[in-house]
């Protein structure tokens, strides 16, 4: 009976992932297309510093409307792209569109300046060229360097080393920012902080969730907000939902704060509406 049991359970999982796999073919033939239709669109979302309470900067986040499935989340579609390697082209896109947002911005409000942010898959950062690939689009599209940041996760660093510290100071020297995206959700080392150009950490939302009710999130923001300025870097946090959670986060001394409470992603109309009453404060 256990044999029959199993044979059958193998069954099941083995029809689940065919299921998967189709899903997951279905949708890479359409994101495919994507880019040439159309479907993509930038969000923004707005950073805030918390000492005065001012925008500063905003996060360009990808969305994705297909005609065929919808509104489909990153989360779900980032991770095709990334094992087709569709994302080097989508990245791309993403980091023009940025850049050149940006810069229409910059040039059309005489507000103090905003840094964009964008996300970088651990895939093309460890591309060979891709300095040159941020070098082609500031060039392009006569964006500042000062006013575009890259978020990298922390296993973009994967035996890399050399390489990553190698791309990191030609991105320095450029102008360019760079944050550790996801800080402390993935398997993290130390190691690589000492060594390694990086302007700043942005706290996993994960530990930021409940950083006001539970003493064991407290003491993890706490102690990466004390290595972080202790190594002169900045300290982001992320997935802020609740006035509480700010008042806990101001108390630790973190630097900048974005999340639902600050400000959802907002299509390029409505970010706009923040843009061209900047200095502007939300809260
Ligand atoms: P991320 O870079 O860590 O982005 C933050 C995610 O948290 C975004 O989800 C954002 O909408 C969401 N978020 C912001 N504030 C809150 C909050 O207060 N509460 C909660 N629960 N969530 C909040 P989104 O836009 O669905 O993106 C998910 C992930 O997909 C991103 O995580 C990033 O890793 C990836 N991604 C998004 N756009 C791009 C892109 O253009 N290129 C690449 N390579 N990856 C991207
Ligand atoms: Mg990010
Ligand atoms: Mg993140
Ligand atoms: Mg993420």
């Amino acid at each position: 009976a256990a044999k029959l049991k199993g044979r059958n359970n193998y069954c099941i999982y083995e029809q689940e992932m065919n299921q998967a796999n189709e899903e997951a073919l279905l949708i890479e033939n359409h994101l495919r297309k994507a880019i040439d239709n159309n479907e993509l669109e930038l969000f923004f979302q707005p950073k805030m510093d918390l000492s005065t309470r001012q925008i500063n900067g905003m996060e360009a986040l990808l969305r994705w409307n297909s005609p065929m499935f919808g509104n489909i989340p990153p989360d779900k579609f980032i991770p095709i792209a990334e094992d087709t390697g569709l994302i080097i082209k989508i990245d791309n896109w993403v980091i023009e569109r940025a850049c050149e947002q940006n810069k229409e911005w910059n040039s059309s409000w005489y507000s103090s300046p905003l840094r964009v942010a964008v996300n970088i898959s651990p895939l093309h950062f460890r591309l060979p060229n891709f300095h040159n690939v941020i070098e082609n689009v500031l060039e392009k599209t006569g964006l500042d360097p000062n006013l575009l940041e890259i978020e990298i996760t922390e296993n973009s660093f994967i035996d890399h080393i050399e390489e990553c510290i190698e791309c990191l100071n030609k991105l320095r020297n450029m102008g360019i920012t760079v944050a550790i995206d996801d800080f402390g959700k993935g398997y993290s080392s130390l190691n690589y902080l000492r060594k390694f150009p990086i302007h700043s950490l942005k706290i996993d939302r994960s530990f930021i969730h409940e950083v006001a009710k539970n003493r064991e999130d407290i003491a993890i923001v706490k102690a990466i907000t004390y290595l972080a300025h202790e190594l002169n870097l900045k300290v982001v946090a992320e997935g802020i939902e609740t006035r509480e959670v700010i008042e806990v986060l101001e108390e630790i001394g973190c630097d900048e704060i974005q999340g639902y409470y600050v400000s959802r992603p907002l299509p390029k109309k409505e970010f706009e509406a923040i843009y061209r009453r900047l200095p502007y404060q939300l809260l």
